[in-house]
């Protein structure tokens, strides 16, 4: 495991607003592992791409899977990518229009992905993968047998070239504005599971599985 702090790069120095960058490497994992999805942002044939996808972290990798017919995977895994997973916590109000803001938490991570092939480590992406989303199902499913690994492109991305930024704070406004009649403050934001809805075709007698209603019941970790 690396526990070495983010050292900025020439590309991952945040160049604005340096007082919300992180360098404490628990930092980055905590902005991913609370989150679910991230974007994939990359070339393809001279034209940039961004594309939502799942994602799990084992240690230091990130995983990020697909169909082999993907040709935004294909493509990653051929040159440099730029991921990013964002959490947005809350719509910052302000006196004035020019200071709203929003807080948040953030990651950037730049690397070349390695195709995964070995079938072991790609049963450990994609139980991570899984896992991201929901906890606990990984070990009551059937898992992948062989023709569906081989349809599962897998990539692993190195986390030593990342950075975040994060913004927890009250409106910052012009010392003059303090004195307006204009209410101000944050509007949190939250992420939350509603009530599980079972398969329309689920086997009578079926019961939500605790994992299920555990994750129903609590909103995403922070
Ligand atoms: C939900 C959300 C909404 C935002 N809305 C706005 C907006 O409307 N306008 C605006 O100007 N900015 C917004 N930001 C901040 C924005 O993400 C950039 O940080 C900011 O625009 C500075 O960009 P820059 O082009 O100067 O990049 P630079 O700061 O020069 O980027 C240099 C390096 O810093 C790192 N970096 C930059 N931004 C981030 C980040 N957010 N997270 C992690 N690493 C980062 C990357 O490694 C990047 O390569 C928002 C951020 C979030 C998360």
């Amino acid at each position: 495991m690396n526990t070495r702090d983010l050292s900025p790069t020439a590309r991952t120095r945040l160049g604005r607003a340096r007082d919300r960058g992180r360098l404490d490497r628990k930092d980055l994992y905590d902005v991913l592992d609370a989150g679910m999805i991230c974007h994939l942002g990359l070339v393809l044939d001279g034209s940039p791409m961004v594309v939502p996808t799942g994602y799990g972290r084992d240690g230091d990798t990130l995983y990020v899977h697909g169909s082999t017919g993907a040709q935004s995977l294909r493509s990653a895994a051929t040159g440099e990518i730029c991921v990013t997973v964002t959490h947005l916590d809350g719509i910052v109000l302000a006196r004035s229009i020019f200071h709203h803001s929003v807080n948040y938490r953030s990651a950037m991570i730049y690397t070349v992905p390695r195709p995964v092939v070995d079938p072991d480590e790609k049963l450990i992406a994609l139980r991570a993968i899984s896992e991201r989303l929901a906890p606990g199902q990984w070990d009551v499913v059937r898992r992948p047998n062989r023709r569906e690994l081989s349809a599962t492109a897998v990539l692993a991305l190195s986390l030593d070239e990342a950075s975040v930024k994060m913004r927890q704070a009250p409106p910052s406004d012009d010392e003059e504005d303090y004195e307006l009649d204009v209410w101000a403050g944050v509007l949190p934001v939250r992420q939350e599971f509603g009530d599980p809805v079972p398969d329309p075709r689920l086997r009578a007698g079926i019961a939500l599985p605790e994992h299920i209603r555990y994750r129903a019941d609590h909103i995403p970790p922070r």
